[in-house]
């Protein structure tokens, strides 16, 4: 017997015809007698639908926010419908529909009262969606005689209050899951969980960030003790490029727990950043695998680093980055320059994407996402005030309109060469790169350009990566 955790995401609890697909690969593991374990994402474009109805209700548009209401009513209802037979577990799901949207409604006039929705109540309107997607699909699955059980993960998940993007707490959601999911599973229930959200200790919605639900199920499959994480989504596996910057990217069969994790960070969507933290220890395999597609075996994720001869395996690009330089010909002889300024930059809540140091230490720069990067240039000025005023250091220059390119392959550190490659490449293009910096990982290296040179960039690297898969797949490798 095999224990599976498995996530569906948005597209893939979209629609009715999604829903039904999910409750034959869930039934079909039952039948082969596998223990499921079901994370469930909102309904795809429920969650933004949910953040718009807040800020509608903060500027008092309560038009907008009520057909929001609405029209969530509709999808659910539709599902419902379309999937259930008249009953009185179809009433009684109808009924909890209802009582949600009630309580999405009545928060929303609240935030219209206040004119104000902060981080905290921003959480609570965006759960709505997957605690509706999960109950609506605990019914559709009991009727269709599955032994399913809805389970709100705010009540398992604990974090800090991190809203937006908050850390579990390991020891205290390592208990509740263990102690409550776990044993519902060894008795044959198949749960059916909310991604995304948890609480605070003192019962405060929170979320993980978006995207978090890969990262709900990767944790639940660490406590329910389960034999492979398999995370469903709308493309066949992880693949060489984002698959609607170029059509020509390819399934990879085979990444590494750090490729994935650095893919993630540099902007690959199809995971979210943190999802293999809970599972990399345990050594718990993961797969991603096409929803629609569920013949193809997807992209297998594991501890093994599989370096290949060619070694650039994939790339991604982040857009809306801004890069914040610190220079000045005093700073050579002033200690700590960087420590204050990254610290100054945390203060100011900036996510620090990369860094990147000139030899001659005359100067650093350092990339963070467009929103924050005012407010990280006053701080970080403020923080060297005395050092900007002796003229050991210049103002902060920020450069905008730019984005970040990474290539990820294991064996860069043991393979001479790829930079050179990599940058030779695109000096043959005549694409101007404004800063370099390879990851702590030493499976990725990361650059950056002018958003201009996006496009050829991405296609001229992913060419590379296209031939490591060609070339992989012909020596019969995994990739
Ligand atoms: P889900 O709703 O299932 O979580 P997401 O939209 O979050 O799905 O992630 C899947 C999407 O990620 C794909 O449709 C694809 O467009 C995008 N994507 C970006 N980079 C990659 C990549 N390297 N491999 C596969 N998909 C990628
Ligand atoms: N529904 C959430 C989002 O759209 C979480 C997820 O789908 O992973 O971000
Ligand atoms: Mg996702």
């Amino acid at each position: 017997m095999t224990r599976l955790t498995m996530k569906f995401g948005g597209t893939s609890v979209g629609s009715p015809e999604a829903i039904q697909q999910v409750v034959a690969i869930v039934q079909d593991h039952l039948s082969k007698g596998d223990d499921v374990v079901v994370v469930v994402s909102a309904m795809s474009g429920v969650t933004d639908m949910l953040l718009k109805s807040a800020n509608a209700a903060v500027s008092a548009d309560k038009w907008t926010y009520m057909s929001i209401n609405e029209d969530m009513r509709e999808k659910h209802y539709e599902v419902i419908n379309r999937l259930m037979q008249p009953s009185d577990d179809r009433d009684a799901i109808l009924n909890e529909v209802d009582a949600l949207l009630t309580a999405h409604m009545e928060l929303c006039e609240a935030i219209n009262i206040l004119s104000e929705a902060t981080a905290r109540i921003l959480d609570s309107i965006v759960s709505f969606g997957e605690r509706l997607s999960s109950r609506v699909i605990a019914a559709v699955m009991r009727q269709q005689g599955i032994n399913a059980q809805q389970y709100d993960s705010s009540n398992y998940i604990v974090t800090d209050a991190g809203y937006q993007d908050a850390e579990p707490l390991w020891e205290m959601t390592e208990s509740r899951i263990a102690g409550n999911i776990l044993p519902d599973v060894q008795s044959g229930i198949t749960p059916i969980i909310t991604g995304f959200i948890g609480s605070t200790p003192d019962g405060a919605i929170t979320t993980l960030g978006r995207g978090g639900s890969d990262f709900s199920a990767a944790i639940m499959a660490a406590y329910v003790e389960s034999d492979e994480l398999i995370i469903w989504t709308d493309v066949d596996g992880v693949m060489t490029t984002d698959p609607r910057i170029d059509k020509r990217a390819r399934v990879l069969p085979y990444v590494s727990y750090t490729e994935i994790g650095e893919l993630a960070f540099y902007g690959a969507k199809v995971l979210h950043p943190k999802t293999v933290q809970p599972i990399i220890n345990r050594d718990i395999p993961m797969r991603v695998r096409n929803t629609f597609n569920p013949s193809h075996e997807g992209t297998l994720i594991g501890a093994e680093m599989q370096p290949t001869d060619t070694v650039i395996k994939a790339v991604t690009s982040i857009k809306n980055v801004s890069m914040l330089t610190v220079s000045g010909k005093g700073m050579l002889g002033v200690p700590g320059i960087a420590g204050r300024t990254f610290s100054a930059s945390a203060g100011a809540g900036a996510n620090i994407l990369m860094i990147s140091q000139s030899s001659s230490e005359q100067s650093f720069c350092f990339t963070v996402v467009d929103p924050v990067a005012d407010k990280v240039k006053n701080a970080v000025e403020q923080e060297l005030e005395r050092e900007i005023y002796q003229q050991d250091v210049d103002s902060v220059d920020i450069l905008s309109d730019i984005v970040i390119i990474t290539v990820v392959g294991a064996g860069m550190r043991g393979t001479p060469g790829v930079a050179g490659r990599v940058f030779s490449l695109l000096g043959e293009h005549r694409i101007n790169v404004l800063a370099i910096a390879q990851g702590s990982s030493e499976c990725s290296i990361s650059f950056i350009i002018g958003e201009h040179d996006l496009k050829q960039a991405v296609a001229e690297l992913h060419t590379l990566a296209i031939e490591t898969v060609e070339n992989s797949l012909a020596n019969g490798h995994k990739a």
